[in-house]
């Protein structure tokens, strides 16, 4: 059974070729990061401009990978959210006309499903219920998966998600944009314990996260750092942050799966690649005989496979969508 999957909810125009919801035939992600540098983040209207140029390119390029043509594929699967509308929309229509054209079902992807459906095809053996760490540019969710494509949020950022709270203190350091790699790496040098940033846990018991504080201790330390005339070490800075953001995470996940009696935990997002956070949560993960799932960076970030796989799984529940499917932008969990 082969499934297509179609990624446009931000800036990567991405397409992934799925075999029996597991075994990725193709994945092609054309990521837009070059354009968008230039004005320090996503441009909305410059990516919705840019999926509509690069979607016909990336299908055929999906097909060739796969060696398949699109009169083999059984299924295709769309993020319809959560995102930039303009750009969800491009992916929207593309999944209908090919759906309508090829008369084969669509499904109705939510995002964030697919972000964890990624370890689907990272880990043919795993299946529901675990828990869920899902760390992205818009989401820092602790779920509970009880099965494919339901989950229940335990607790949510209330203000920056990880992957922005990374992005704008790379920017306040100077690191640019997207700051999550580059701080990644800029931490590999520096002192995690030169500067002690807040770990902010909320209330007790709270899966809850908030990490805006940060990016104004930054600042902060930038400005005592200037006015004692002392030079700013990025690295350190770097590396502290980084420390503190990933402390907080990582209790917190390992909290909820004792909690809930899991002994997995999937990660899942663009910051679930970061380097400290991998190796961190590894770590305190065995203290507690806790395995913890992590797909390849690759599978981390936006793709179009995560969102083939997601789809293939609702698909086997019956669930379709129609013609009349629209962008959900502020799409829930
Ligand atoms: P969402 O999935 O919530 O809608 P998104 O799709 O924009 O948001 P992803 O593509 O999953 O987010 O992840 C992008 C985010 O991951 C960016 O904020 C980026 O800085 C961060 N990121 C990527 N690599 C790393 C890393 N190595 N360390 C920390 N953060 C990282
Ligand atoms: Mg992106
Ligand atoms: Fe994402």
């Amino acid at each position: 059974h082969i499934t297509l999957g179609i990624e446009s909810s931000c800036d990567e125009t991405a397409i992934g070729i799925v075999a029996d919801g597991r075994e990725v035939l193709a994945n092609v992600i054309s990521s837009q990061i070059d354009i968008h540098t230039a004005f320090g983040g996503v441009v909305p209207e410059i990516a919705s401009r840019r999926h509509l140029e690069n979607i016909n390119g990336v299908l055929s390029q999906a097909l060739e990978e796969a060696q398949i043509t699109i009169n083999e594929v059984d299924l295709v699967g769309v993020t319809y959210g959560p995102g930039l509308v303009g750009a969800l929309l491009v992916g929207v229509a593309a999944a209908k006309a090919i759906s309508f054209a090829k008369d084969i079902p669509l499904v109705a992807v939510n995002h964030m499903h697919g972000h964890i459906a990624a370890n689907y095809v990272e880990y043919p053996e795993l299946e529901p219920p675990f828990m869920g760490l899902v760390v992205s540019g818009g989401h820092t969710n602790i779920v509970f998966v009880k099965d494919y494509n339901q989950c229940e949020t335990l607790g949510e950022t209330r203000d920056d998600a990880a992957g922005e709270a990374f992005d704008k203190v790379a920017r306040v350091i100077g690191l640019g944009y997207p700051g999550g790699p580059k701080v990644d790496r800029a931490a590999k040098e520096g002192d995690p314990h030169a500067i002690e940033f807040k770990r902010v846990y909320l209330e007790p018991g709270s899966y809850d996260f908030s990490f805006s504080g940060l990016k104004t201790a930054a600042l902060n330390h930038i400005n005592s750092c200037r006015q004692a005339g002392k030079e700013i070490n990025v690295a350190d800075m770097a590396a502290s942050f980084q420390e503190a953001v990933v402390e907080v995470i990582v209790n917190k996940a390992i909290s909820a799966a004792r909690e809930f009696g899991q002994n997995r935990i999937v990660m899942a997002g663009g910051v679930a690649s970061n380097s400290r956070l991998r190796e961190m949560i590894r770590e305190e993960g065995e203290k507690y005989g806790i395995q913890v799932m992590q797909p390849r960076p690759l599978y981390c970030t936006d793709n179009g496979v995560m969102i083939a796989c997601s789809a293939y799984y609702k698909m086997k529940k019956g669930e379709f969508a129609g013609p009349d499917l629209d962008a959900i932008p502020g799409l829930e969990f």
